[in-house]
């Protein structure tokens, strides 16, 4: 018997990888383009960092004319969701995070795009079977046999001696069966699974280079690790090199957790006759919590490390990636600011400027990002995107969007168009909260908040001599003038300066009299522009509000 024998009996079927390679082609690209990928497990979460991860690898392939993957690892199917892809795709498109290949979604049907797949690793059974199979014919794989109480008394002994953990060296059992014992146990019908006969020493050292850490030394791999599972699916590790390899990807971009593997992949590589791509590992997003303790970002404990989290706020996705290439790239902040009209796309990523000690994921710096993107956008851009989220979100408001399309697009634009416009609208959520009292729908149940002036005779004066000499075509100069006036009449100071030199001339100054119709007309002591505020609503709206006010 020989290992072809034994390769045969577990493999009957198994296409030659000649022929698969054939299948497979090196990618016709010009000389420095990439070919990334994001390979992300359908667990029904995804991550922030996986959405900082599949931004890095897409724009990096963008950027050298390369290719960008989207590949769903699903082989270990414990921790596989249902609609857990449908969750990753639908991410990625709200992000404009658009791939060549991969896997696609049409009328809720999972599709293939692209030459390069199976772009799921469920699918590509056969192809890991084939190169599992010349490993073995090669005498660089073998079937173990070893159940779970066998491990478990590897590792007792192991500990035992103070040795290193793990299947290697005199500790793999199946490693030392001959080939005729292996045969033997198969045909008696005993379990298998098919691991790697490493030929590493743990001894030697390898030194292995990566674009974000530079270059890092570790000992040789000598771990004999599993290639295929007991469910007949591979590991992390075996799709990993053949899928990387067949399709052609020379940059691999993930996170770090995958560091200590390298030894491992950088072996199964070369048995693979595989080329070894290029690594870049991302430290994971960081956060200082409420105890000032700096951690991981942790799907468990952090709300905001899911991606979802930022569209159920109505954080504009453009912000979110803003922040995210923030996080990145160490001077991107700098490049945005002199590029205000350049498209993120004109940025180029360098893996040189990737902090490797884990970055500080901020979310009050997102916010203000947010903020910042929202006060520079059109009232009318404001409309769509803060209709779009209410449709999805809030249909009471989005009805009222609707029915008010003008009112709405009038109040987005108060003190928008200036050198620095007002920045009231943290994300799309947030309008509704800052804009309601324009809407008579929603101008209904609240409380006037507090303010100075409470005699109601002095209230009815004000507001009547501000509706008798109101004029709608009043620039704001003239309207401002006319609150004067009513200030002075009724002895509160028109200049702030005089008020400030004798207070007590006056029963109060010109912002207590505003303030009296800020609140007779929204409810609120605070608000944008008085002046515009009143153009919006038109002086027969402004009557019934005053009305509304005097007899609360
Ligand atoms: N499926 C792996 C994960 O989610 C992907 C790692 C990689 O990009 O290779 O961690």
């Amino acid at each position: 018997m020989t290992n072809k024998d034994l390769a045969d009996l577990i493999f009957p079927n198994a296409e030659s990888i000649e022929n698969i390679e054939k299948k497979y082609k090196v990618r016709d690209l010009k000389e420095g383009s990439v070919v990334t990928r994001f390979a992300p497990s359908p667990t029904g979460f995804v991550h922030i960092g996986s959405l900082f991860t599949s931004f890095i690898a897409r724009k990096v392939a963008r950027q050298t004319d390369g290719v960008f993957i989207l590949r769903i690892e699903d082989t270990d199917q414990k921790r596989t969701v249902e609609n857990g892809i449908g969750e990753i795709i639908k991410d990625l498109e709200n992000y404009g995070i658009n791939y060549d290949e991969g896997i696609i979604f049409e009328n809720g049907v999972v599709k293939e795009k692209g030459n390069y797949g199976p772009y799921l690793q469920s699918s590509r059974k056969t192809i890991y079977e084939a190169f599992a199979k010349s490993l073995i014919e090669r005498d660089l794989a073998y079937p173990c046999f070893c159940t779970e109480e066998d491990l478990q008394k590897i590792k007792e002994e192991q500990e035992l001696r103070k040795d290193r953990l793990g299947y290697y060296g005199d500790y793999a059992k199946s490693r030392h069966l001959t080939i005729d014992e292996a045969v033997l146990k198969i045909k008696n019908g005993e379990k298998y699974i098919i691991r790697l006969k490493s030929p590493g020493d743990f001894n030697k050292k390898i030194e292995v280079k990566d674009l974000v850490r530079g270059r890092i030394e570790f000992p040789e791999n000598d771990l004999d690790i599993v290639l295929i599972k007991g469910d007949g699916l591979p590991t992390y590790h075996f799709a990993h090199a053949v899928d990387d390899h067949l399709m052609r990807v020379t940059h691999v971009i993930r996170g770090d957790e995958w560091i200590s593997s390298l030894p491992v992949h950088i072996q199964l590589f070369q048995c693979l006759n595989f080329k070894v791509p290029k690594y870049a590992h991302l430290s994971p997003l960081m956060k200082v919590d409420e105890n000032g303790v700096r951690r991981k970002l942790s799907k468990r404990h952090d709300p905001e490390s899911a991606v979802s989290y930022y569209h159920e706020r109505g954080i504009p996705k453009e912000a979110v990636m803003l922040y995210i290439m923030t996080v990145a790239n160490s001077n991107f902040e700098q490049w945005y600011e002199q590029n205000r009209d350049a498209k993120l796309e004109d940025f180029k990523f360098d893996f040189k400027r990737v902090g490797s000690s884990g970055a500080l994921f901020d979310l009050d710096k997102l916010n203000n990002i947010s903020k910042s993107y929202i006060s520079r956008l059109t009232a009318e851009e404001v409309y769509e995107k803060s209709l779009e989220y209410a449709k999805e979100f809030d249909k009471e408001f989005a009805q009222i969007l609707v029915d008010n399309k003008d009112i709405a697009i009038a109040v987005f634009s108060i003190e928008r168009y200036q050198k620095k416009p007002r920045k009231d609208y943290e994300n799309f959520k947030d309008i509704r909260k800052e804009t309601w009292y324009i809407f008579d729908e929603l101008f209904k149940d609240f409380t006037y908040e507090e303010q100075k002036v409470t005699d109601r005779e002095l209230l009815k004066k004000i507001i009547s001599s501000y509706l008798d000499s109101y004029d709608e075509n009043d620039e704001e100069d003239k309207w401002f003038e006319k609150i004067k006036n009513i200030a002075s009449m009724n002895n509160f100071a028109a200049n702030m300066k005089d008020y400030r030199e004798h207070p007590e001339d006056y029963l109060g100054n010109v912002t207590d009299i505003a303030t009296v119709l800020r609140v007779a007309l929204t409810s609120k002591t605070v608000t944008p522009n008085l002046h515009q505020i009143s153009r919006i609503l038109g002086k027969e709206k402004m009557k019934e509000r005053f009305d509304k006010f005097l007899q609360a």
